[in-house]
Parts: C-alpha cells; sequence; structure tokens
C-alpha cells in the first residue's frame, strides 16, 4: 500500500524525521488559509498523487510542472487551483495520468544540495538495505545505470539493527561536513527506525536536502508499506486513498479474490497463483496477451467465481475469458457451476475457454456440457490457451 506525501510527512514527524511543516488541502476554498499557515517567503505547492516525478510532469490541460515554488500567497493559491481537480501526467503515472485531489501547501527551503536516501527491503539479500548518493533529485535509476558508482548500498542485518558504524560509512560516501553530518545521522536513524517500525516495504527521501544552514531535511517522500503486515498498523490502513487505486482491484479485493489490472485482452480466472503466473505466460507464448491476474484462491465459492466474472468483465479492453482450474482443493464442479450461473448471470457474448483437471473433473464437465452454453473445453493447458488465443485475434 502507498500513501501520499503528506501522510509521509505527518509518519517523518511522529519519527523525529525533519522536513518542512506544510498543510493539506482537499477543497480549493480553503487554499488561502493554508497558504496564510506557511511562514517562509518561498511557498512550495504540491500535487499529492502516488506517483513520483511531478516536478516535471505535466497537466492534461498544458499547466506545466506538480510541483511550483511561489514567492507571494496568491500565485501559490493560483497554482494550488490549477492543480486541483486537474490531472497530471508523470513519467510514472502512464499516459492516462492521475487526478490530483490533495494539494499539500509547504514552506519552502534554500537548498544548498540535493542528495538521495531510501530504506528498501532487498529480496535478493533478504535484509533491508540503505541507498544513499549524492545525486539527489533526478531520476535515481538513471543515475544507477550511468554512474552507479555514485551509489551507496549499506546492507543490514535485521537482528542487529542499523550499526553506528554503517551510519558512518553513509555520511563519508555523501561527503558531509561535521554539521551535516550530525544532523544526517540522527535522521538515518529515525528513518531507518520508521521502516522498521511501520513495516514499510520502501522509505523514499529524493531529494534530501542540505540548507545553507547545514540542517538537512527530507523534501520528499515516497512510503510503501508491506500489504500482508497491515493488519499490525489500523492508522496506517486508514491512510489508504482507494481514488489512487485501480477500482477493479478494490472490487477483488473485497471479496478476497486477488486481482490486477494489465494491458492485453484475454482475462484469466485461475486458481493458485502459481498457476495464474503461468496461465499468462502460456497466453504470451502462444502470441496473445494477458487482461488481468486473477487468482480465486484455492477454495473459491460459486458466489466468488460469480463476482470474479462481473470484475474481470468490467475491463473494456477483454475480448476473451480463459478460465484454468486445477482442483486440488477446489472441487471442479463447484467451479463450474459457478461458471454457468456467471455467463447467464452477465449475458456474456464473448468467447469463453474453460480447462478444469483434477478433483471432480468430469462432473465439471458434464454441468459445462449440459449447460446449453457457448463453452470452448480445453483438453491440457496448451490446447486451451492456443483455443483462446484463437478466438481472440
Ligand atoms: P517529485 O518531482 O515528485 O519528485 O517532487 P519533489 O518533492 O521531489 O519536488 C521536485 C523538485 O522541486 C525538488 O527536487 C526540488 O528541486 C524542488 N523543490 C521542492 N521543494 C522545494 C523547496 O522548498 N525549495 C526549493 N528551492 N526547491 C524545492
Ligand atoms: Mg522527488
Amino acid at each position: 500500500m502507498n500513501i501520499h506525501e503528506y501522510q509521509a510527512k505527518d509518519l517523518f514527524e511522529q519519527y523525529d524525521i525533519p522536513c518542512p511543516k506544510g498543510v493539506a488541502v482537499q477543497n480549493e476554498d480553503d487554499l488561502p488559509d493554508a497558504v496564510s499557515r506557511i511562514s517562509t517567503p518561498l511557498i512550495v505547492v504540491k500535487s499529492q498523487i502516488h506517483a513520483g516525478g511531478r516536478g516535471k510532469g505535466t497537466f492534461t490541460d498544458g499547466f506545466k510542472g506538480g510541483v511550483k515554488l511561489a514567492r507571494t500567497a496568491e500565485e501559490a493559491i493560483g497554482y494550488g487551483k490549477q492543480m486541483l481537480g486537474n490531472t497530471l501526467v508523470t513519467a510514472q503515472t502512464g499516459p492516462a495520468g492521475r487526478k490530483v485531489q490533495t494539494i499539500y501547501v509547504t514552506e519552502g527551503c534554500g537548498i544548498k544540495k540535493e542528495y538521495y536516501l531510501a530504506v528498501l527491503l532487498d529480496r535478493a539479500t533478504s535484509r533491508p538495505v540503505i541507498v544513499a548518493s549524492t545525486e539527489g533529485g533526478v531520476e535515481i535509476e538513471e543515475v544507477a545505470k550511468k554512474t552507479p558508482d555514485k551509489i551507496t548500498k549499506v546492507y543490514i542485518d535485521p537482528a542487529i539493527g542499523l550499526a553506528d558504524f554503517q551510519i558512518r560509512q553513509i555520511l563519508f560516501k555523501l561527503g558531509l561536513n561535521k554539521q551535516e553530518g550530525k544532523n544526517a545521522a540522527s535522521l538515518i536513524r529515525n528513518l531507518y527506525r520508521m521502516f522498521w517500525e511501520t513495516d514499510a516495504s520502501m522509505v523514499e527521501v529524493n531529494p534530501l536536502i542540505s540548507t545553507p544552514d547545514d540542517e538537512i531535511l527530507a523534501l520528499d517522500a515516497k512510503v510503501s508499506f508491506d500489504d500482508n503486515a497491515l493488519y499490525r498498523h489500523p492508522e496506517i490502513l486508514a491512510l489508504r486513498d482507494l481514488n489512487e487505486e485501480d477500482s477493479k482491484e478494490i472490487e477483488a479485493s473485497k471479496v478476497d479474490l486477488n486481482y490486477i489490472a494489465l494491458d492485453g485482452n484475454i482475462a484469466c480466472l485461475v486458481n493458485g497463483a502459481g498457476l495464474a503466473m503461468s496461465t499468462m505466460d502460456i497466453i504470451k507464448h502462444f502470441g496473445g496477451s494477458p487482461a488481468n491476474f486473477l487468482d480465486v484462491g484455492g477454495g473459491a465459492s460459486r458466489e466468488q467465481v460469480i463476482a470474479a466474472f462481473k470484475i474481470i468483465l468490467t475491463n473494456e479492453n477483454v475480448k476473451g475469458i480463459f478460465v484454468n482450474i486445477f482442483g486440488g482443493i477446489m472441487d471442479c464442479n463447484v467451479i463450474a457451476m459457478g461458471i454457468v450461473d456467471a455467463v447467464k448471470d452477465v449475458g456474456l457474448s464473448l468467447p469463453l475457454v474453460v480447462r478444469l483437471e483434477g478433483n471432480n473433473v468430469e462432473a465439471g464437465k458434464a454441468t459445462l456440457a449440459t449447460s446449453g452454453l457457448t463453452i470452448v473445453s480445453g483438453d491440457s493447458m496448451a490446447d486451451a490457451a492456443r483455443k483462446i488465443v484463437d478466438l481472440v485475434a
């Protein structure tokens, strides 16, 4: 789960991670009051969306910049009005962009230098890693590609935690002076503590800045959490912004289905994440393209199958459906009855290929065959995949 910058900065304050003060605004009428609460000569107006690259982004109406620096209150309010309700396209949003529903108005800071700092979970070593670089503010992916020597990585033993010598390593690499180093050490320690205690999967600060007074501040914040640990953090779960999530994925999570929208035109309904992955692979193998990942789990009910059909059909790109079920715990006939109900319920007119195998498969196949519906049966996974790819071609 991702959160907005303004929410991340609230967490930063709780963890004594210095950052510019700000006010979040959802309503145009609240802009003047928010702006009046900023005491610095420079006022920063920031679009809140779950995507980076806002500063360099462009709104669909042509207005440039999802992060703007203002010198006067009027200017700041003007920027806020331009952004609220407008759709921002950045390198990370895709061409459709994201509608801005919240603006964060913050204190402006003098910047001496921009750095990059992040704590992430490194899956290869199964350890948290702190990534730091003197090349902040810009695309860190570019730095990693062109000048990888400018990126420092410090791996942390989760049982021991972040050691002081590791913090010194980072400070040395960043080339900070004594006062900056002192401030940065405490920020890094607190950032790691926040990462650890909130079960975050990423806490990214880009840029981390030094000011002319040698202060170190987190100017930007991008934080995501491990969904599997959210039950331990109701206060973080409360920060979830459904506006930022795919509506089909939200519907699916309500009925305990794992659904992820993709770009292709063959909808998949599969039981088990591994089989769902290989189903997408085999569609690709035969020249097709999956419209979604959908795992109905090991023991889906008839109701869940119907719900799953409804969700996959809300995607307008779908030209055909591939149901691939291996009945282990699952009874193939339960799935077959669910499919028949669902097809009747939604009045399906798209090609549907079903491959059933395993527990009670004969009864399942009989249910489909005697349903009077046009359902193409696949003898094997490859056979079924070939058939659906042909049918949507
Ligand atoms: P992003 O584009 O989504 O990563 O948004 P950021 O919060 O990182 O802001 C983009 C850029 O705006 C930063 O890299 C800074 O260069 C600039 N910026 C943001 N806040 C301030 C500020 O308080 N003072 C100054 N001088 N520049 C700022
Ligand atoms: Mg940034």
